[in-house]
């Protein structure tokens, strides 16, 4: 087994001013590669305090760090990272010269005159001796570093700290020699992912049991679960000589939970849903109350989905809902704004009024204020109109947590209340 560490640097993600996107994605990205992580840990930059986290790491394979590569002296990084490995660090010529272009590129862009800052690029191009060079994507360079001291180490891996310059210049990393090799070592397992939605995780942990019983070995399979989004989610490393077992494993969860077992290719909700509507050639709306917009940023999360969203309404207040969903006030003043009846006509009015196959209308009580003991905080009404009379549906739910979980949790209810029109209506 490969075990990695990743340590983020950085005092704005300490103090939580802004919030780690690189550990999660490194984290998400080693999983791929068949590496396990080991730890996340966040650091300020203060040297101690990094030689503190490093200490640990001693004993991986790999260790990743973020952030502290600017120009200034506050960042780090290399530094710590150099005396870590006892290499000494000596200024690279040509990595200067090439920082010293790009930062009077973006200069001239820029319109700032002067000089490039000389003190700079020198700090950002002096590294450890023999360390890998990873291409800039902003200014500043990563390093791939292979200790070579008799004391272990693991393989440093060193990139900046905005994630659009971190992302790319991970994948390069990956290029590198000494990444190659080490991924080398790692026994050959495919990543299986299976997606439940509509189950309780206490259900399917019975399910698992069941499994073990009937003789299906997880512990082989490296089954690993966990609950996202209102989904359930199995993800399973198969080795080459296991993959008669997961076929095994694929069959009883089919058996066990046919109605909430809709991916066995990893695929999202979202992707099935866009593949199911440009395959059927179909268009959607949607009338948003609760969501706020949240169902269209999910339906646009993906690239080309201008091929069959037509639009939203955030029909918020009810003067929207009636002026521009064309819901009868009437009808809100009766049965009040989330119900049955509500959600059904935001559903057909922004059909109509969009010209889409679908409709969507989503309303509901996010809290933490507005509940009452008919309709409490959680409960939401969906509803689709079209393209067919059978696919015309309306349910409510009621859903768990706080506000900004029960919008996420509506969003998730819709997405797969639209799958199962699609799959209804035959795409
Ligand atoms: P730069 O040359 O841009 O200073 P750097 O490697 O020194 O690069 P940092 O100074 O640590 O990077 O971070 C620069 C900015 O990148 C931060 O202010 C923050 O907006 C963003 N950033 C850094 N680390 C993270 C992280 N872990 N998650 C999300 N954003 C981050
Ligand atoms: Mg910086």
């Amino acid at each position: 087994m490969i075990r990695a560490g990743i340590l983020i640097t950085g005092t704005e993600v300490l103090s939580g001013a802004v919030s780690d996107r690189n550990g999660p994605w490194l984290a998400r990205r080693l999983e791929q590669a068949g590496v396990e992580v080991a730890q996340i840990a966040i650091v300020g930059d203060r040297p101690e305090d990094m030689a503190a986290v490093l200490e640990p790491m001693a004993g991986l394979d790999l260790l990743i760090t973020s952030g502290g590569l600017g120009p200034t002296a506050d960042d780090l990084t290399v530094a710590a990272i150099a005396g870590w490995l006892d290499l000494e660090l000596v200024l690279d010529g040509d990595l200067e010269a090439q920082i010293a272009r790009i930062v009077s590129a973006l200069r001239a862009r820029r319109g700032i005159e002067g000089q490039a800052m000389d003190a700079g690029n020198r700090k950002q191009a002096t590294i450890p001796a023999g360390a890998t060079v990873i291409a800039p994507v902003g200014t500043a360079p990563g390093l791939v570093i292979r200790p070579d001291g008799p004391v272990r180490r693991p393989i440093c891996v060193v990139l900046p700290g905005p994630p659009r310059e971190l992302q790319p210049m991970w994948d390069s990393a990956l290029a590198t020699e000494p990444i190659q090799e080490l991924l080398a070592a790692v026994e050959d397992r495919e990543l299986q992912t299976m997606r439940l939605y509509g189950l309780p995780e206490s259900q399917l942990a019975h399910t698992l049991r069941e499994a073990q019983r009937a003789g299906i070995e997880l512990e082989r399979l490296q089954v690993t679960t966990c609950q996202h989004r209102g989904e359930l989610e199995i993800t399973t490393r198969v080795p080459a000589a296991e993959r008669a077992a997961y076929a095994a494993f694929e069959r009883f969860m089919e058996d066990a939970h046919p109605d909430q077992l809709f991916s066995r290719d990893g695929s999202t909700v979202e992707e099935q849903v866009a593949r199911l509507l440009g395959d059927g050639g179909r268009t959607i709306a949607l009338a948003e109350s609760c969501t706020g917009g949240m169902l269209a940023a999910r339906l646009t999360d993906l690239p080309g989905s201008s091929s069959y969203l037509k639009g939203g309404i955030v029909a918020y207040s009810n003067e929207v809902k009636t002026a521009q969903a064309g819901v009868p006030a009437e009808l809100i003043e009766r049965h009040g704004a989330v119900s049955e009846e509500v959600a059904r006509a935001l559903a057909e009015g922004v059909r109509s009024r969009l010209d889409s196959d679908l409709g969507v209308g989503v309303t509901g009580i996010a809290g933490p204020g507005g509940g009452s003991p008919e309709k409490p905080v959680g409960l939401v009404w969906l509803a689709i109109a079209g393209p067919a009379e059978e696919t015309s549906t309306a349910r409510s739910v009621r859903l768990p947590g706080g506000r900004a979980e029960v919008r996420e949790r509506a969003v998730t209810v819709a997405m797969h209340m639209v799958r199962r029109a699609l799959l209804t209506a035959g795409a």
